[in-house]
């Protein structure tokens, strides 16, 4: 067995969708070996950059996040159904390393966000400390290089860790990385 079990480290409030949660896992080994044959097998790969060893999934509703010693799933239910997630992503992994010998690995950096992934992950309160008149233009800018991740302060704050970096994992080199994330939080 590849990976063994992930568990359920905290959950936060979910900022795209009130009353929901996303929940942060961890797996028992570091799972970057898995992400590119992922890569290559699923169709729900929305962004995948090798150097951060960051893959993000598209799931209705929310995303799946797997980074190398992390899993962050957002607009879960509660946490019975987070587990339940971690669960079937753990099943996944193994799963998919079990198949390895058929698979060709995809290493390539790949990136297909739409504004609206991007837009579902920011504050959405449209407070306008970013300059932009909307969190949706924002979001635009993100995707153009306009915009650097750093200049929507709320997404700054402790509390909006996990939102932040699947953002980070979905602009991939697009946006100007910055020293503001602090990855231990
Ligand atoms: S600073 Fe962030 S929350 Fe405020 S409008 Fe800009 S993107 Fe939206």
């Amino acid at each position: 067995m590849f990976v063994e079990y992930i568990t359920l480290d905290h959950t936060r409030p979910c900022l795209a969708e009130p009353g929901k949660i996303i929940v942060v896992g961890t797996p028992s080994r570091p799972i970057d070996a898995v992400l590119p044959l992922l890569n290559a097998m699923l169709p729900n790969v929305i962004s995948y950059n090798p150097r951060a060893s960051a893959l993000v999934l598209r799931r209705k509703p929310g995303f799946l996040t797997l980074l190398a010693d992390r899993i962050y799933i957002t607009q879960v239910k509660d946490a019975d159904e987070g587990v339940e997630l971690l669960s079937a992503t753990r099943d996944l992994l193994n799963q998919t390393w079990e198949q390895r010998e058929t698979i060709t690995p995809r290493n390539e950096e790949r990136r297909t966000p739409r504004p609206l992934d991007v837009w579902e992950l920011l504050p959405r309160t449209n407070c306008r400390a970013c300059g932009e008149a909307t969190c949706m233009a924002f979001a635009f800018a993100l995707l153009q290089a306009r915009r650097k991740l750093d200049e929507c302060v709320p997404l700054m704050q402790p509390d909006t860790a996990e939102p932040r970096e699947t953002l980070r994992g979905l602009l991939g080199n697009l946006e100007p990385v910055t020293s503001v994330w602090h990855k231990s939080e």
